[in-house]
């Protein structure tokens, strides 16, 4: 599995849509490839904060994640490509 494959995963691998054997062909590709590993990372952790800042409107700073975030996620495609 190459990176840009890997890429397309990496939603149906966090919902956990994928079959048993693209999945296992996955996480084979993230043990070997920090930089896919850290895309993942970035995209887990944006579903974390999207679900905190939906569930906790009272807390204002949050409103300041979206474009901090989207800078990680950015930065960890680029390195992708
Ligand atoms: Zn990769």
């Amino acid at each position: 599995m190459k990176c840009r494959e890997c890429f397309q995963f990496i939603i149906d691998y966090v919902e956990n849509d994928l079959t048993a054997e693209v999945r296992t062909t996955f996480e084979q590709h993230l043990a070997d490839c920090q930089p896919c590993l850290d895309y993942l990372e970035s995209y887990r952790l944006s579903i974390k904060i999207g679900q905190q800042v939906c569930c906790n409107t009272e807390n204002e700073a949050l409103e300041e994640m979206p474009s901090a975030l989207i800078a990680l996620i950015l930065a960890a495609k680029k390195k992708l490509e």
